[in-house]
């Protein structure tokens, strides 16, 4: 069996897997909350613990995310006390991630150290960035003394969303170019040529790209500048504005998006016009993104709103039969919960693809365990 957990700054995702089969799931939320029953990670852990059975359960490992992997991590990997030290070491990068992926990491491996604890990372398969892609236009020296780079996020999901939908398709993963957009809380676009990342909207780190629920996406750098000079904020205010006061809860004030479709329905302008700066971002991704890849066999919607919302995914890519993209009104609207939306024939299929980043994360896992596993001794009975 093996254990996935999934620790954000403020919930903790976990999922036990049992061959395919997923045998428990919960999340703890609201950890370090005022008023929440939940102080810290520590006892969401402890929660987990309990409710699993942690200490005496038959595990073949522990697979955990860890957000930012930086340049060095660009696939699974066993966590041994370097690998831990390592992870510590790019909490620069991913001041709000990687420090509660940490703690479920020294957490976890105290409470079960017989078991191989696996870090599989959000960044890795965005690995195969080419510079173009992944470098900023920014002075080369302070770039390289500070890893600043573009490294990319949701890979977990992505990786497994474009296996899906290339099964979906009946098609090889290596035919096929695909834009692959995760619309969650967090947002990003993804092209994926062959099965490899070639271009992504996240950069340095989850902010850069898309609209989200909270986070402004791509703004010009000078709006900090602006800010600071004219309205004397200071680097952790303009974090919190960016983070956490942009996106949908900045332009409307709701952060959920079917709040903010069901406020845009009635009416209400300001939710109209987060629906619109939301949509439009989209669209000009899928168009650059459509360029890069030169050639678009497929557009995977995925995550809360991908999955969900047949009103964003039929805004975003309105009006674009002649390149090749069609909704089609009554596949958007209902069907199986993975299906392609697109007419019948269309140059471009369009896919409705349920992600899962915790079973993603556990084949990530069973694959590096069958990899490293010494080879089955052939007994004289299975020789017959
Ligand atoms: P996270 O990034 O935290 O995992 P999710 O993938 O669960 O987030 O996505 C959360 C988003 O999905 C929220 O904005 C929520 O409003 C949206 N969502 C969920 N269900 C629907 C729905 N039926 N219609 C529109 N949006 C939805």
């Amino acid at each position: 069996m093996i254990l996935v957990l999934n620790s954000g700054s403020s919930s903790l995702k976990y999922a036990l897997f049992d061959g395919a089969a997923r045998v428990a799931a919960g999340t703890v939320e609201r950890i370090g909350e005022p008023g929440s029953p939940t102080p810290d990670h520590e006892a969401a852990i402890a929660q987990v613990a309990d409710q699993v059975g942690l200490s005496t359960l038959p595990l073949d490992a522990i697979g955990h995310r860890v957000v930012h992997g930086g340049a060095g991590f660009q696939k699974p990997t066993v966590i041994d006390d370097d690998v831990a030290a390592e992870i510590r070491s790019l909490i620069p990068l991913a001041p709000l991630h990687n420090p509660a992926n940490l703690q479920g990491i020294d957490l976890t491996r105290r409470l079960r150290p017989d078991v191989p604890h696996v870090a599989v990372f959000d960044t890795a398969f965005h690995a195969t960035l080419p510079a173009a892609a992944s470098t900023y236009a920014l002075d080369r020296a302070v770039s390289r003394r500070y890893g600043i780079r573009r490294y990319g996020f949701h890979g977990t999901s992505c990786a497994y969303v474009s296996r899906r939908t290339a099964a979906l398709l009946a098609r090889p993963i290596e035919e096929l170019n695909l834009i692959v957009l995760h619309l969650g809380n967090g947002a990003s676009a993804t092209a994926i040529q062959s099965g490899r990342s070639v271009e992504t909207s996240m950069g340095l780190t989850p902010l850069e790209g898309l609209a989200m629920g909270s986070r402004t996406g791509d703004i010009d750098p000078a709006v900090a500048f602006l800010l600071a000079r004219q309205a004397g904020m200071s680097v952790d205010d303009l974090d919190d504005l960016y983070h956490h006061h942009g996106g949908l809860r900045g332009l409307c004030g709701d952060n959920d998006m079917r709040t903010v479709l069901r406020r845009a329905a009635d009416g209400d302008g300001d939710a109209r016009l987060a629906l619109d700066v939301y949509c439009h971002r989209i669209r000009r991704y899928v168009g650059a993104y459509y360029a890069v890849l030169g050639r678009l066999d497929a557009i995977a919607f995925t995550a809360g709103i991908g999955e969900n919302s047949p009103e964003v995914r039929a805004r975003t890519l309105a009006g674009l039969l002649r390149l090749g993209i069609t909704v089609d009104p009554a596949r958007n609207a209902t069907g199986p919960a993975e299906r392609v939306i697109s007419a019948d024939g269309a140059p471009v299929s369009v896919c409705v693809v349920p992600t899962d980043e915790e079973r993603a994360i556990a084949e990530e896992v069973a694959a590096l365990l069958n990899q490293s596993a010494p080879a089955p001794v052939v007994s004289s009975v299975d020789k017959t």
